[in-house]
């Protein structure tokens, strides 16, 4: 290591991407000097990671719940509840997630995290880079940005959700996750229901609205207080609290400024755009970097998202920003008429020409025909951008 760098690899935040990084490399024993920097002096159980994998995979250690089916439903009543044999709907608490990554860092002695330290800036210094913090400075060969970054969306998804408890057994059925429930869309856009039935008396319920624009948490507190309240929920025990506001669709070629830096996690394009999901994406990037750096090589970047996906993704966040009272009616439509395997492996990274001819073929010619030209205004008329 040359002497003008006191460390191999700063890594700005450590939340999913930065932890997942970490904890890989303290595995991996590369002997590269590794330190987190995280703002945050503890962590909490703030979210919900969900994903769908066949039952084992190498992260089934964290799942503390899975369901077989998985339920879209509008609130005029129209119902999909769909399954697909191997596969189940997964939930790893994110205080699960926290501890075995910091556990595994605990036993590495080249890696290590710094919580309660928020960065300022990072710039060139020498052949290396200096990271400016609130307590030092740290002057590393490479850094790996996770920060959240303040970028413009086509379309936000804005939720508050609760884990409750309750004394009477509460109406989910335990194997069946309700992605989409009680949807119903306006001219602001798609609400929607979200319930993950953990045992027969608790459970995480959020409501989410699609939105052109990040909406605060009142109003989306308030929605949720509404949810509760219809379904007899309002005086169950709350456990926790989780929201956010997720930017789907961003402009592409999202890349670091300064040498040497690479971003990831959401502030570096791990977000899939149509979706809203990040979570494996997060733990595929991990996994490739880490074996970039374990090989002697620099840290690497999310990949750039297949053209394919990314102009369906594009073509889909158009036409609900076009027409947002018909969103429910697309997503009931994808729900009902596409199969299962498809629709999922769409939703997973993995779609094949078939699975995109099956979901064309499903929504309404016309709409979506006229989303073909790109509609750029759409990211860069956004005002006020969640980070
Ligand atoms: C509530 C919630 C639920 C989600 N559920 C799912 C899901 O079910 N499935 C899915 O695929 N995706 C989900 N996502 C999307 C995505 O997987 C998560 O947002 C994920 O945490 C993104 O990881 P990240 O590392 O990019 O960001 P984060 O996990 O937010 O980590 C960024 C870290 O940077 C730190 N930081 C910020 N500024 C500084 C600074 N100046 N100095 C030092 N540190 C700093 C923060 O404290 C934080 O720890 C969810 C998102 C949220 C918010």
């Amino acid at each position: 290591m040359p002497s003008d760098h006191d460390v191999d690899l700063v890594i700005l935040g450590g939340g999913c991407a930065g932890l997942s990084l970490a904890a890989r490399l303290a595995d991996a024993r590369t002997g590269l000097t590794v330190v987190v920097l995280e703002a945050r002096t503890g962590y909490v159980d703030d979210r919900s990671w969900c994903f769908w994998r066949p039952e084992q995979h190498d992260l089934s250690h964290l799942v503390s719940k899975s369901w077989s089916s998985w339920t879209f439903r509008g609130a005029d009543g129209r119902t999909s509840t769909r399954a697909v044999p191997g596969l189940r709907y997964q939930y790893i608490r994110g205080s699960d997630f926290y501890a075995d990554a910091l556990q595994r860092i605990a036993t590495s002695s080249s890696v290590s995290i710094r919580t309660g330290v928020r960065v300022s800036t990072v710039e060139p210094e020498g052949n290396g880079l200096r990271v400016q913090t609130d307590s030092g400075e740290f002057t590393p060969r490479w850094v790996v940005d996770t920060r959240p970054r303040r970028l413009p969306a086509m379309l936000y998804q804005c939720f508050a959700g609760v884990e409750i408890e309750s004394d009477s057994p509460l109406p989910f059925d335990l194997d069946e996750a309700g992605l989409m429930t009680g949807m119903r869309s306006d001219a602001d856009g798609l609400g929607f229901t979200y319930i993950l039935p953990l045992t027969a008396t608790s459970a995480i319920i959020e409501w989410t609205r699609f939105s052109a624009r990040p909406l605060p948490p009142a109003e989306l507190a308030a929605g949720l207080a509404a949810v509760l309240d219809a379904k007899g929920l309002a005086s169950a025990r709350v456990i926790r609290n989780e929201g956010g506001v997720l930017p789907m669709g961003r402009p592409p070629a999202v890349s670091a400024s300064v040498p040497g830096v690479v971003l990831a996690g959401m502030g570096g394009g791990a977000l899939r755009a149509a979706s809203g999901y990040a979570f494996l994406r997060i733990q595929g990037w991990a996994e490739t970097c880490a074996a970039e750096l374990q090989s002697g090589r620099a840290p690497v970047g999310h990949p750039a998202e297949p053209w394919d996906r990314r102009e369906m993704d594009r073509i889909f966040l158009q036409a609900i920003r076009a027409r947002p009272e018909k969103t429910g009616d697309y997503f009931l439509r994808l729900a009902g008429s596409v199969p299962p395997e498809r629709l999922v492996r769409f939703l997973s990274d993995q779609a094949t020409v078939g699975d995109y001819a099956r979901i064309i073929a499903s929504l309404p010619l016309l709409p979506f025909l006229a989303q073909i030209p790109r509609r750029p205004e759409l990211f860069l008329r956004t005002e006020e951008v969640a980070g």
